[in-house]
């Protein structure tokens, strides 16, 4: 059994409320939701961060950019709009080392972050 957290809600060895999922992405939603609606997307396969993506995974982030998409329409958020959020390593806030996105809507969000 894995022992990152969000390699286990792949597994299916930890609850999520799934959103969408296709081969490579998997969205849920967070535990600890900072707006109505707060969405995490991540990849199947374990990647820690931003920064341990190379050249080889284009078409993943262009699938997982695709998830965040596909989560935040079919939360409702189309029109009204939202944030794409990707924590990267210490400084950026970053607490779980398997990559995501976070999607947050449902509310005006404040610019710039704290
Ligand atoms: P970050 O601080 O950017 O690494 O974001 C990690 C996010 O994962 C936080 O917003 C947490 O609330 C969320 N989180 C941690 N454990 C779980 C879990 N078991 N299910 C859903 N979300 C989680």
């Amino acid at each position: 059994m894995s022992t990152c957290i969000f390699c286990r809600i792949v597994e299916g060895t930890i609850p999520a409320r799934l959103v969408y999922q296709d081969e490579h992405t998997l969205a849920f939603d967070d535990i600890t939701p900072q707006a109505p609606v707060h969405t995490l997307v991540i990849p199947k396969r374990h990647v820690a961060a931003v920064q341990d993506l190379g050249e080889a995974d284009q078409a993943l982030l262009g699938r997982l950019l695709l998830t965040c998409r596909k989560g935040a329409t079919d939360k409702g958020l189309a029109e009204s709009g939202y944030r794409i959020v990707a924590n990267t390593g210490r400084d950026g806030g970053q607490s779980v080392f398997h990559l995501h996105f976070h999607v947050l809507g449902g509310r005006h969000l404040g610019w710039p972050p704290g």
